[in-house]
């Protein structure tokens, strides 16, 4: 391929560097960075770190529906309230040993009730039950007995089932795992927190789990001080009741409802957008990599009518120097005879004029004339004439044959042969043996008396600049017209002209 084309290689380079700085500005960016407090004195909250979207934890930092909550709750009650989701059995040792000062997120039990003092209600939340897709057999929690149920060690379920009676309690520690196991029928069910569940299920990415809508039991968590923190307790039953009345927590649990955050954490926006990248720009490449072929396929057929045009150019140039080469032949070829021109005849004696001139060579000239020739026209018509000069032309090209020879018509009945670097003794030799040959052809026709016959005149000069070519031919002419005055059938030499005079 030429340097100014497309390449393929170059396009595909741009593409994937394009694609690598994509995927390094999202892996990057950050989906969300905000939280920073403006109250100078901090409440400690703690929660369970695994129980998503309701608490956990992300890159270090407390998230959740809860931990929203208690944010706003720090607004209202004019405290910084700072959250941390950790272990859940470190969480509640902590307060108790008043390391942190609330519990986020706790079900009220008589056990719990010794140790702790609770909030009013904060989130309300639904025991249900996780079944496989299409398995008729559990509607109600009654339908569980004797069955294998999965729940969280330590969790509300875990004591909810205690209360039926032969239900097969099987604590999970991977809710991954847990619907796994419900789909290949290991577990019958699984029950959970309606949040938790819905939110597990579908980070886990685990097809043909069903809900069944009716909750076991419907229950509400709360906040939890150690035992006797009475003032702590209202100031967060004031912020809790401010937030009820003023749509706060509406708003608040619509944030994670409405706009289904609750099942995209910060890591899978980040790796749907990623994926969804990737496709596109796949797509892109797709397309461009057609493109590109579409491309180079039409400049190949472009280059190809190119070179197609440019043969047939080439072979029209062809034919046009072949004709123009027979054109130039014709024009200096006699069509008759078949013998030069006089034309070309006039152009040769200019150049060996000047080539006798510079060597001082003799150019000798004959001119012949065929005798009597009217006469053999008017009676035996032109077609026999014609034949006639064709016999004679040939005869006078086989005698002067010699490289310096050259045989021309010069008009009507009347032929030149030139003979460069020849004297006119050697020229009349040359005539003579053209007349003898000629009158032994013993060309005839039937009633005709006498063969034809040509007389001819010869001259020879060695040229020079005070002489033209013209006095040569006239030289010849002269002689022959003697020819014809001594009876035809003869040689005249130029030179004897003057003998005679
Ligand atoms: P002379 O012996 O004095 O040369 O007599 P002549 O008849 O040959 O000379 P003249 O010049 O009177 O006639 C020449 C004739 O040559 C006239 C013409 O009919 C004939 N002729 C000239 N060119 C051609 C030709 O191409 N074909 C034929 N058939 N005849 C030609
Ligand atoms: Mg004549
Ligand atoms: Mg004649």
């Amino acid at each position: 391929m030429g340097k100014g084309k497309f390449n393929k290689r170059d396009i595909l380079l741009t593409f994937m560097l394009i694609v690598v700085i994509f995927l390094l500005y999202l892996l990057n960016t950050p989906i969300n960075s905000k939280d920073n407090h403006k109250y100078s004195e901090t409440i400690v909250f703690l929660g369970n770190k695994n129980i998503a979207p309701i608490i956990y934890e992300e890159s270090g930092v407390a998230k959740g529906v809860a931990v929203d909550i208690a944010k706003e709750l720090g607004k209202k009650i004019g405290y910084k309230i700072e959250v941390k989701a950790i272990d859940w059995e470190e969480a509640q040792q902590k307060v108790l040993l008043g390391e942190a000062d609330a519990l986020l997120q706790i079900n009220m039990n008589s056990e719990r009730k010794k140790v702790y003092d609770f909030s009013d209600e904060l989130l309300e939340s639904e025991f249900l039950i996780f079944v496989k897709s299409g398995n008729n057999g559990i509607e109600t929690v009654n339908d569980l007995k004797n069955k294998i149920v999965g729940v969280e060690y330590g969790g509300y379920p875990y004591n909810l089932l205690q209360k039926y009676d032969g239900i097969k309690i099987n604590t999970i520690s991977d809710w991954k795992i847990g619907f796994e196991m419900v789909k290949s029928g290991e577990l019958d069910a699984i029950v959970m927190d309606k949040w938790i569940g819905e939110y597990e299920l579908a980070r886990s990415k685990v097809r043909g789990i069903q809900i069944i809508e009716e909750p076991i039991e419907t229950k509400y968590s709360r906040i939890a001080v150690k035992k006797g923190n009475g003032e702590l307790l209202n100031l967060i039953n004031a912020g809790l009741k401010e937030m009820k009345e003023d749509g706060t927590m509406t708003d608040i649990l619509g944030d994670w409802q409405g706009k289904k955050v609750i099942y995209l954490t910060e890591e899978s926006i980040r790796s749907t957008l990623l994926y969804t990248t990737i496709v596109i720009l796949i797509l892109v490449l797709i397309v461009t990599i057609y493109l590109v072929n579409k491309f180079s396929k039409l400049n190949k057929k472009l280059e190809l009518d190119v070179m197609e045009r440019t043969q047939e150019l080439y072979e029209t140039n062809e034919l046009l120097r072949k004709a123009n080469a027979e054109l130039e032949r014709i024009s200096m070829v006699d069509g008759l005879t078949n013998i030069s021109n006089r034309r070309y005849f006039d152009i040769v004696l200019q150049k060996a004029w000047r080539i006798g001139m510079r060597e001082r060579q003799p150019l000798a000239l004959i001119m012949i004339d065929i005798d009597n020739f009217k006469m053999f026209n008017d009676t035996y018509g032109h077609l026999a004439g014609d034949q006639c000069l064709k016999i004679v032309a040939d005869v006078i090209k086989k005698v002067a044959k010699r490289s310096g020879d050259f045989v021309a018509r010069f008009g009507g009945e009347e032929f030149v042969a030139f003979l460069y670097n020849t004297t006119e003794d050697g020229a009349s030799i040359v005539a003579e043996e053209i007349r003898a040959k000629i009158e032994n052809l013993g060309i005839k026709q039937e009633n005709m008396e006498t063969v034809v016959t040509v007389s001819l005149g010869v001259a020879a000069m060695i040229p020079n600049k005070n002489i033209h070519s013209n006095n040569l031919i006239n030289a010849a002419d002269q002689a022959l017209y003697q020819a014809k005055k001594d009876g035809r059938n003869t040689v005249v030499r130029s030179s004897s002209l003057l003998n005679r005079e």
